[in-house]
């Protein structure tokens, strides 16, 4: 199956889409981890998405669609793939389209996890990663509700099926929903 998983950070796309991926034996590709390990390994790209990360806002769409590209033409992408936090813009929902288009294949689905934004605020205070100070939070907020709600639009123009999953509450019971909707 070929997958994305989407919903406001903190959501829990990383835990559910790990789980998912693993249930479906398929690889679980984050550009935000990617991004992170990039950061950590000190690499060109890993500088340049510093500042925007740290600010809360997007990495620039051209950074974002080489990141997929190159994981997408990895082996193990073969029989299908799950990507988590990723298309966050319309410009990245096109060129994702491009490339599924050169490989000849399809998306199968977006599971969208729904979480409501006062949820958000208290998972990402808790969390407390680098890019979570309470100012970063808020503007990553603003930025998803902004830019997903187009992306999702555009998916359902595109006619994509849309699976849309509450977000809280037990993390198995949360997989299990995923799994029926997908059909599993
Ligand atoms: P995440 O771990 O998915 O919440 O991503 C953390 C940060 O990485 C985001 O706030 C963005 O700055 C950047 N990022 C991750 N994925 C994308 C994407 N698809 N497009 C643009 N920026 C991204």
């Amino acid at each position: 199956m070929r997958l994305i998983i989407v919903g406001p950070p903190g959501a829990g796309k990383g835990t559910q889409g790990t789980l998912l991926a693993r249930r479906l034996g398929i690889p679980r590709y984050s550009t935000g981890d990617i991004l992170r390990q990039a950061r950590r390994d000190g690499t060109s790209m890993g500088l340049e998405a510093l500042r925007y990360m740290d600010a809360g806002e997007l990495v620039p769409d051209e950074v974002i669609l080489g990141i997929v590209a190159d994981v997408l033409v990895k082996e193990e992408s073969e029989d299908g793939f799950l990507l988590d936090g990723f298309p966050r813009t319309v410009v990245q929902a096109e060129g994702f389209r491009r490339l599924l288009d050169e490989m000849g294949v399809e998306l199968d689905a977006i599971v969208d996890l729904a979480v409501d934004e006062e949820e958000i605020m208290q998972r990402l205070a808790a969390r407390g990663r680098r890019d979570d100070s309470l100012a970063t939070i808020r503007r990553r907020l603003e930025v998803h509700r902004a830019q997903t709600q187009l992306v999702l639009d555009w998916y359902a123009n595109a006619d994509v099926r849309i699976l849309s999953v509450g977000g809280v509450g037990d993390v198995e019971e949360i997989q299990s929903d995923i799994l029926t909707r997908l059909g599993l």
